[in-house]
C-alpha cells in the first residue's frame, strides 16, 4: 500500500497539474490508439488514480469512464516501478473476484506500466486489457513502459504552457501556486518561510525601457535572476512571479538565518548591473511570511507576503515580516472602500456641523460641515479613516456630491433662521478632476435659492494643485462667484505661501496640530504666530483650528487670529443644535466655553 503521505502528495499534484483536464485527455488519445494497435489489444487507457476513483481520461475499446478505487486494478500497479502483468485475471486472488473480471466485461488479461513523473511520483497507469489471457514478451514490456514515459512527458509538456516566465526561463506564479499546493499536501507537519523579493522598481524600469528599449531591462532582469539563484542553495527553486518579482519557499530556518539570507542577497543583489552601457543598481525588498504547509495557509501565502513586500517598500527597509495588524488593518481599507457604494445607497452618511467663531465679537460666523459614516458592521467610522481611503476611489466624488447637496440644503435652511451664517464645505482633489465641478455647485446653490457668498470651499494645502490642472480654473470660477476658499490644515505638511499667490483664497486655517497644546509649545507659538502675521501681511483672514482650552485661545487673540473653531467652543454637533447656538448667541451674552 502506498503510505498517506505519498498518496496525498499524488493526489495534489493530479490537482496542480490538471490532470483531469478533459483538453489532456483528448490529447492523450493519438498515443492510447497506437498502444492498442501496436500491442493488438481491444482495450488501452490511461488510467487516473485519485482518492477515491480511478479515472480513464482517455480510452479506447471500454466505454467505462471510471470505477471505484477500491476496485481498481491500476492502484495496484501504481505502487510498483515497472509493469504489473497479468495474464489470466482469474487466477489471480486479489482481482478474481473483481467485477471487471466476473461481470458482463469478463476481462481476463491486463498489463499497466505506472505513469510516473520527474519528482518521482506516480499519478496512474498507460494499461491495456484483454478479454483473452495473453502474456507481453520483454520486449513488449518495455515497449510499453517507453509508452508510458512518452504519456508522462506529453502530461507535462501541456501542463507547463504557461508555466515559465519567457524572460528569466524561471517557473511562473502558477507554478508557484501550484507547487505550493503540492507541498501543503505532502509535508502538512512542516514549517516553512515564503519570500518574496523585489528588486527593481517599476517606474526605473519604466523609465529605462522608454529610453533604451525592453531588451536591456529583460537583460537586468535576466541577471538579477540568476543573481538571485546563485545566492540559494540548489535545493530551493526560485520562481518568478511578477515583472520584477521573485520568489521562494525556505524550510526549517529560523528567523535570524532567514534575515541573514536576505543582507547576503541584498549585498549579492545590489552590485551594480549593466544595462545597455549604463551601470544601475537593483534594489532590494523582501517580505517574508512563516506558513504551515497546510492547504488554506500556502494558498493566502502569496497575498501575504505582498502585505509584507509593500511593508519593506513603504520602509525602504531590506526586509519586512508579514504582521497579522498591518493585514487587518489593509483589509479594513479594502472594506471600507467596497462598502461605501452600498453605505451611500443606504443613507449610511449623514452630516454634522461644527460651528465657527469671529474672535472680534465672539459671535459664531458660520459652521463647516463634517461627514459621518454609521457602518452596519462597524460603527461609526471616523473620516480620517475613511475619507483618505475613498479618495483612492471613483466614489470620492459622488460622496462629495452628497456632501454639497445636503450641506447646500441646510444652508438655505440657515439662510432663513439665521441670516448671514455661513457653511464650509471640504473638497478632496479628486473632486476636481471632474471638471462640472463648479458648473454643478452653481446650479445646486441656484436650486437652493443660496447665495454664493454664503458658501467656503476648504481645501488641503499642498501640491496637488500643480498635478490636477482642472482645479485652478474652477477655484477661480468659484472665487469669481462669490464662494470663499479656504486653504485647510495650514501648516501641517510642507506649507509654502509661495504657491497660494496663484489661488484665489480668503481664507487660511492654521492646522489644529500646531493649534491644539500651542500654551506648551514655544516651537508651536512662533510658528502659529508666524503664519498668521504673514497671512494678514498677504491679505488673509485667520482661522484657527482645534482650539481645545482658553490658553491657546487667549493667545490667538493676542496674535489678532481672526476666527477660530474647536472642541472648547464648540464641537461638531446637529444642524438643530448649531441654529439653537447661534440664536442664543444672538440673543444673549457671547462665548460660552463648549459642556464637554
Ligand atoms: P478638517 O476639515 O480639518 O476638520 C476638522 C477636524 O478636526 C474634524 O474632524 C473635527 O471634528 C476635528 N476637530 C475640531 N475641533 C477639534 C479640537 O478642538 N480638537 C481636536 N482634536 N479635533 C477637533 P473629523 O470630523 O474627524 O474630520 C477629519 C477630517 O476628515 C477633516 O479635517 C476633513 O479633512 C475630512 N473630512 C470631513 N468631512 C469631509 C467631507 O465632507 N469631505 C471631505 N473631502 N473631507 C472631509
Ligand atoms: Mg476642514
Ligand atoms: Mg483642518
Amino acid at each position: 500500500m502506498l503510505d498517506r503521505s505519498q498518496d496525498l502528495e499524488r493526489i495534489a499534484l493530479i490537482e496542480a497539474l490538471n490532470v483531469m483536464d478533459p483538453a489532456l485527455g483528448r490529447s492523450l488519445d493519438p498515443i492510447t490508439e497506437l498502444a492498442a494497435f501496436t500491442f493488438g489489444t481491444p482495450i488501452a487507457l490511461i488510467s487516473i488514480v485519485d482518492a477515491d476513483s480511478q479515472q480513464f481520461i482517455s480510452r479506447v475499446g471500454l466505454a467505462l469512464e471510471r470505477t471505484d478505487r477500491h476496485h481498481s486494478i491500476c492502484s495496484c500497479a501504481i505502487e510498483s516501478s515497472c509493469i504489473l502483468q497479468i495474464s489470466d485475471l482469474r487466477e489471480d486472488p486479489r482481482f478474481r473476484d473483481n467485477p471487471i473480471v466476473t461481470g458482463p466485461e469478463r476481462m481476463r488479461f491486463y498489463a499497466g506500466a505506472p505513469l510516473v513523473t520527474r519528482s518521482g511520483i506516480a499519478l496512474g497507469t498507460l494499461c491495456l486489457m484483454d478479454r483473452e489471457p495473453r502474456e507481453l514478451s520483454a520486449n513488449e514490456q518495455r515497449q510499453l513502459q517507453t509508452l508510458a514515459r512518452i504519456v508522462v512527458n506529453q502530461m507535462e509538456l501541456t501542463m507547463s504552457v504557461g508555466r515559465r516566465e519567457p524572460i528569466s526561463g524561471l517557473p511562473n506564479r502558477q507554478q508557484f501556486q501550484a507547487d505550493l499546493s503540492v507541498l501543503s499536501r505532502r509535508d502538512g507537519a512542516s514549517r516553512f518561510t515564503g519570500v518574496l523579493l523585489d528588486v527593481f522598481d517599476l517606474q526605473s524600469a519604466n523609465d529605462a525601457g522608454q529610453a533604451l528599449g525592453l531588451k536591456p531591462v529583460e537583460s537586468l532582469l535576466r541577471q538579477a535572476a540568476l543573481r538571485v539563484q546563485e545566492v540559494m542553495s540548489d535545493d530551493v527553486q526560485v520562481y518568478h512571479v511578477a515583472a520584477t518579482r521573485f520568489a521562494f519557499v525556505l524550510r526549517d530556518h529560523s528567523h535570524d538565518q532567514v534575515e541573514a539570507l536576505m543582507g547576503r542577497l541584498r549585498e549579492r543583489m545590489r552590485r551594480p548591473l549593466m544595462v545597455g552601457s549604463i551601470p544601475m543598481s537593483p534594489q532590494f525588498h523582501a517580505g517574508v511570511c512563516d506558513f504551515h504547509a497546510d492547504p488554506e495557509e500556502a494558498g493566502d501565502l502569496v497575498r501575504k507576503c505582498m502585505v509584507a513586500l509593500n511593508h519593506a517598500l513603504h520602509a525602504d527597509a531590506c526586509v519586512c515580516w508579514y504582521s497579522a495588524d498591518r493585514d487587518a488593518h489593509l483589509r479594513r481599507r479594502y472594506r471600507l472602500a467596497s462598502d461605501a457604494a452600498r453605505g451611500l445607497a443606504q443613507d449610511q452618511f449623514s452630516l454634522v456641523y461644527q460651528p465657527r467663531y469671529d474672535l472680534s465679537d465672539d459671535q459664531p460666523v458660520s459652521a463647516e460641515a463634517l461627514l459621518r459614516w454609521t457602518h452596519p458592521m462597524l460603527g461609526p467610522i471616523s473620516p480620517g479613516e475613511f475619507i483618505p481611503v475613498l479618495e483612492c476611489t471613483a466614489l470620492m466624488p459622488q460622496l462629495s456630491q452628497w456632501v454639497i447637496e445636503h450641506a447646500f440644503a441646510q444652508a438655505a435652511r440657515w439662510q432663513q433662521q439665521l441670516p448671514g451664517f455661513a457653511m464650509s464645505i471640504n473638497l478632496s482633489p479628486r473632486d476636481f478632476d471632474n471638471e462640472q465641478l463648479w458648473t454643478g455647485m452653481a446650479e445646486r446653490l441656484r436650486m437652493h435659492g443660496l447665495a454664493p457668498t454664503q458658501i467656503e470651499v476648504e481645501i488641503t494645502e499642498g501640491q496637488w494643485l500643480h498635478s490636477h490642472p482642472a482645479a485652478l480654473p474652477q477655484l477661480r470660477a468659484m472665487a469669481a462667484a462669490g464662494v470663499r476658499i479656504a486653504i485647510d490644515d495650514f501648516g501641517s505638511g510642507y506649507s509654502n505661501f509661495g504657491y497660494l499667490s496663484e489661488v484665489p483664497i480668503s481664507h487660511i486655517k492654521v492646522d489644529q496640530s500646531l493649534v491644539t497644546g500651542l500654551a506648551r509649545s514655544r516651537t508651536a507659538r512662533l510658528k502659529v504666530e508666524a503664519i498668521i502675521k504673514l497671512a494678514h501681511q498677504l491679505g488673509y483672514r485667520t482661522v484657527a483650528e482645534g482650539v481645545e482650552h482658553e490658553g491657546e485661545l487667549s493667545l490667538l487673540r493676542l496674535w489678532g487670529c481672526n476666527e477660530a473653531q474647536g472642541y472648547y467652543l464648540a464641537r461638531p454637533m446637529s444642524a438643530e443644535a448649531v441654529t439653537q447656538l447661534v440664536l442664543a448667541h444672538r440673543a444673549g451674552p457671547p462665548l460660552e466655553p463648549d459642556a464637554d
